[in-house]
């Protein structure tokens, strides 16, 4: 997956993380400089200073923070490095942000590979540098074997808001266009099918990717956007029900029009999942004017993180369910808001 003919540095093949890499010492300084600072190198991590010096770029900020703790660390499609930095760039540009700079917090479990943690850090430097974003901070600690899986990932990002901001969910109007960006649930499938061992040939893929160009695209083209969300951790039924609350109406959705790839559908079916409740991680709903829809979908299918884009359904005046789908022959049943529990691990 991350290229070794690109590392700044030859670690020998077995050296590994110890307790000491994370103590503030001579290891920990020979980490940093040899493979933390080569592999992010900016300016602002250069100071090594406590804090990055940030110049704003803009009269108003967006910031997103999250810890990333996804079991196994490598799956089809991605790592919980490029996850770490899309999960978190991804929140960013649905607020209406343009992603500007990463921090980047590791904690590290006692005897991990030093050459899988730097394959690791490669992923974040590569999917930063994907979007524009500068790895300005980081941390790492080190605690004794047993005492977390392998690694976990913070990241905090910060973007500069462009206008227009999506005014946000509780500005919904009955008639609205739902749109998803692409299909849903590949994420969740990826990671459960990886790590349960499900032996699918060719397994599934995560659609781990940065969505910055698909918010970008309805800007250019002057969608007004009234909504957008990442549909991660509960899928698209979270974002409908988050959605619904604030706005007192019903986000009513065809499943003939919900783009589900085959996969996606043949594992959800063989474990009993609904594919409306996994997670995607570069996939997002948008909502807007219904006048807007078909300039919307066109705009989101000119780039290629969102060429599969869709209209799924539309916002209507509130029924008993705040979240419905339509089945085949016109039958409306009520989404359930999902619990949470079902596929733990992740992101
Ligand atoms: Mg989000």
């Amino acid at each position: 997956m991350a290229d070794h003919a690109t590392s700044p540095v030859t670690l020998a093949g077995d050296e590994r993380i110890t307790l000491a890499h994370g103590e503030g010492g001579r290891a920990m300084r020979r980490l940093i400089e040899r493979v933390i600072l080569p592999t992010f190198d900016s300016a602002e991590l250069r100071t090594l200073g406590d804090a990055a010096c940030l110049s704003l770029p803009a009269p108003r900020l967006a910031i997103s923070t999250d810890s990333y703790v996804v079991s196994p660390l490598f799956f089809p499609g991605g790592d919980i490095g490029a996850l770490a930095v899309n999960g978190t760039v991804n929140d960013l540009a649905v607020a209406g942000a343009r992603p500007r700079w990463i921090t980047v917090g590791l904690i590290v479990e006692e005897g991990f590979p030093l050459a899988t943690l730097s394959r690791i850090l490669e992923s974040i430097a590569r999917a930063a540098a994907n979007v524009d974003v500068t790895v300005v901070a980081g941390d790492t600690k080190v605690v004794p074997h047993g005492m977390a899986d392998q690694l976990f990932v913070n990241t905090t990002g910060v973007g500069e808001l462009v206008p227009p901001v999506p005014p946000g969910p509780a500005r919904l109007q009955a008639g609205d266009a739902i749109l998803v960006s692409g299909p849903i649930g590949r994420h969740g499938v990826a990671v459960l099918t990886a790590r349960e061992g499900l032996g699918f040939d060719p397994p599934p893929r995560s659609d781990c990717a940065p969505l910055f160009a698909a918010v970008e695209a309805l800007r250019q083209a002057d969608v007004p956007v009234r909504a957008m969300r990442d549909a991660t951790r509960g899928g698209l039924a979270a974002v409908l029900h988050e959605w619904a609350d604030p706005c007192g109406l019903t986000m009513a959705v065809d499943e003939g029009r919900l783009p589900v790839t085959d996969d996606v559908r043949g594992v959800c079916e063989l474990l009993g999942l609904d594919p409306l409740h996994v997670a995607s991680e570069g996939t997002m709903v948008i909502a807007v004017p219904k006048d807007a829809a078909e300039e919307a979908v066109a705009a989101l299918r000119s780039v290629s993180v969102s060429a599969a884009a869709a209209r799924i359904g539309s916002v209507i005046p509130r029924r008993l369910a705040p979240v419905l789908i339509r089945r085949a022959l016109g039958r409306e049943l009520p989404v359930d808001e999902p619990l949470g529990i079902l596929l733990p691990r992740i992101c």
